[in-house]
């Protein structure tokens, strides 16, 4: 490629480039024509004048979001008043302009932060609205906590594993995205609300460390700071307890953020842990925000709540339900209870808590099958419903599954922290609205009936 990255302009004083990218802004003043152009790494002045031969034509047609090459003179950039601005230092004057191909005029303005209000229209035309500045930061930042975390637990000896996007219900208290099997009329598959069991079995087989940077679906009435589809960082290991989980996740992510965003900093380390009943009578949340300036855009507050019931009463039916997920282990001093008072046995879980977000949740597994049995019948589970929905994980727990135990820290939200964006939205690239839906390609959306017909399904009202 004979384009030079935009960024590089500034120490190049003197130099010929190449440079290739979007024209921002176009200022016209008589005889001179000024642009702004754009690439991935940055922007810089380009001076459209007198040393203009091949391309002077095209001058006067160029518009916001032309896509151009430019050759020219890399020059210290005179009179420039300090803007807003990265590279005001250097512009560039061109001896050469090619339009690589033309714009329409774009919904909103790239560059301005007034597109915010157009939320739909943003999400309609995501990849304009991507091209902004800051949204250009926000995926570069994923990207790089993405990469610390692959190579931090890499390094742990940890294997990054993929598990099945078409499985069978886990439970983790939410609805599930059904998709039909063509093969099997009447027959569905289910979108994993998180990989649980998979990693579970992953240390059953042996894997011992595993991780995934992992999609999860859940259809829930969508919240403002909730997308049907997230990212968790799953994580799971054998042989641990309580105490190795919250160290590996507490290091992990205290040199992450020294790492990645060394600007930040945390309000107390190591990080409190606070058992969840002096959470709830302190703060009368376990979410509790421990900043201590709420006002300080850097600090970040991380806390670990522990020590949850295992068992909550059912809102709606006279029954218990798990706490977490009904694979979680009770404490070992709590054993007992759950023949006596299973209302009372607490469990081995943990949240991380963030500036008042929880950003992780995990908890050390049942691995004794007559445990995890006990939890079935304690959940008024029939013997058909355990079979059916949970067999195959009672039969590999009676395989010498080992002790373990995990955490899922939610990615979208954690970049939202460390960017300082108020919604999750502003750090995927193609989030859905807050309703769930897909504005940029249409979805979800009527399918035609040969398609309906394929897979076995009809539709009772439309
Ligand atoms: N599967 C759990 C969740 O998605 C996390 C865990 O227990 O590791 O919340």
């Amino acid at each position: 490629m004979r384009k030079t990255d935009i960024a590089l302009t500034a120490g190049m004083v003197g130099q010929q480039v190449t440079l290739a990218g979007w024209v921002q802004a176009r200022r016209n003043m008589g005889k001179i024509v000024f642009i702004d152009l754009r690439d991935r790494t940055g922007i810089v002045q380009v001076v459209l004048g007198q040393a203009l031969t091949p391309g002077a034509d095209d001058v006067k047609r160029l518009r916001p979001e032309f896509v151009v090459e430019v050759t020219g003179t890399v020059a210290e950039r005179r009179g420039a008043e300090a803007k807003d601005q990265p590279l005001t230092q250097v512009e560039v004057q061109a001896s050469r302009l090619e339009i690589l191909n033309e714009a329409k005029t774009p919904p909103f303005e790239i560059a301005t932060e007034e597109r915010q209000a157009r939320e739909e229209l943003r999400l309609q035309y995501r990849y304009l609205d991507l091209r902004h500045q800051r949204m250009q930061r926000n995926l570069k930042l994923r990207h790089d906590v993405i990469r610390f975390i692959r190579e931090y637990l890499s390094n742990l000896g940890f294997l990054e594993v993929e598990t099945p996007y078409l499985t069978k219900g886990t439970p983790e208290g939410a609805r599930e995205f059904i998709v039909p099997s063509r093969k099997f009329p009447g027959q569905f598959y289910t979108l994993p609300q998180s990989p649980q069991q998979f990693k579970q079995l992953l240390m059953v087989a042996g894997v011992e460390r595993y991780f995934q940077i992992a999609r999860c679906f859940r259809d829930e009435d969508t919240r403002g700071d909730r997308q049907p589809e997230f990212t968790q960082l799953d994580l799971e290991m054998s042989f641990v307890d309580v105490e190795d989980v919250l160290q590996l996740t507490e290091d992990l992510f205290t040199s992450l953020i020294s790492v990645v965003t060394p600007d930040k900093h945390l309000t107390a380390t190591p990080w409190p842990r606070i058992p969840y009943e002096q959470a709830m009578k302190e703060y009368g949340t376990d979410k509790p925000d421990l900043r201590k300036d709420k006002n300080d855009p850097h600090e970040l507050a991380f806390a670990f709540i522990v020590d949850f019931p295992l068992f909550e009463h059912s809102a709606t039916e006279q029954k218990l339900v798990p706490v977490h997920h009904l694979f979680t282990s009770p404490r070992d001093e709590d054993l007992p209870l759950l023949e006596t008072d299973p209302a009372k046995a607490k469990a081995k879980q943990y949240d991380v808590v963030l500036n008042g977000f929880e950003v992780a949740g995990g908890s050390i597994r049942i691995h004794r099958p007559d445990i995890q049995k006990k939890i079935f019948i304690i959940l008024k589970l029939t013997d058909q419903e355990v079979q059916r929905r949970f067999g195959h994980m009672l039969e590999a727990l009676s395989y010498g599954a080992p002790p373990h135990g995990g955490i899922a820290p939610g990615l979208d939200r954690l970049v939202a922290v460390l960017a300082n964006e108020p919604d999750i939205r502003e750090v995927i690239a193609f989030p859905k609205t807050s309703d769930g839906r897909d504005v940029m390609m249409g979805a979800p959306s009527r399918l035609p009936a040969a398609q309906l017909d394929e897979v076995h399904v009809r539709i009772t009202e439309a």
